[in-house]
């Protein structure tokens, strides 16, 4: 077992990295109330809250609390992950720890954006999707990316209009279809219309 592998399996030490988003999460969660908050979580050895955790000398922040206080788990409470999963992936990677030991909690499309002007609610949610985070960060694992060879074919089950049309979309992108119905015939219930709109032909 390879340092970086044992480090991630000994005793969770997680880092919390609050970020304010300029005003996008700061204008209606109390970040502050919640950095303080988050230090009594189970297992969080540094919370630390930064304006841009994306930026330059937030992410540097990231990686300086992973070194100093030996974290060996990394929670981001910013934004949504298909934003910037992969900034803090790459982020943590770069101080040595495996990229899936880092976690999100989403304060920013699940909370500020969706709660404002509530700003008591807004920030007791952030510390229950942080909370969450923390607990799942708890239970991670390093997982390890292999590359496997696919067979570029795809099987559809059931011939109707959404079948038919799945089939020519993966057949248009250069994939061997296997299209399976059950009936004798496709086209499903539409096959057995006599108008369709907007036409009102008959749908055979
Ligand atoms: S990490 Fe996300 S929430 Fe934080 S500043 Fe960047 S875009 Fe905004």
């Amino acid at each position: 077992m390879d340092d970086v592998t044992k480090m991630a399996l000994d005793a969770p030490r997680i880092g919390v990295f609050v970020c304010d988003c300029g005003l996008n999460i700061a204008g209606t969660v109390d970040t502050a109330a919640v950095t303080e908050w988050a230090r009594s979580l189970p297992d969080v050895a540094c919370v630390v809250r930064n304006k841009y955790t994306c930026a330059d000398p937030g992410q540097n922040e990231i990686r300086k609390a992973v070194v100093e206080y030996k974290l060996n788990r990394v929670v981001v409470a910013s934004c949504s992950p298909r934003m910037h999963e992969p900034t803090f992936r790459g982020c943590v990677m770069d101080v040595g720890m495996n990229p899936y030991l880092m976690e999100m909690a989403n304060l920013r499309e699940h909370c500020s954006w969706v709660h404002a002007g509530e700003k008591d609610k807004a920030t007791e949610k952030a510390k229950d999707l942080i909370r969450s985070a923390v607990a799942r960060a708890r239970h991670l694992t390093p997982q390890e990316e292999l590359k496997v060879k696919v067979t570029k074919a795809a099987l559809v089950i059931g011939g109707g209009v959404t079948g038919i049309q799945a089939a020519l979309d993966l057949a248009d992108s250069g994939h061997q279809v296997y299209l399976v119905e059950k009936e004798a015939t496709i086209g499903g219930i539409m096959a057995g219309l006599d108008k369709t709109y907007p036409t009102m032909d008959c749908s055979i």
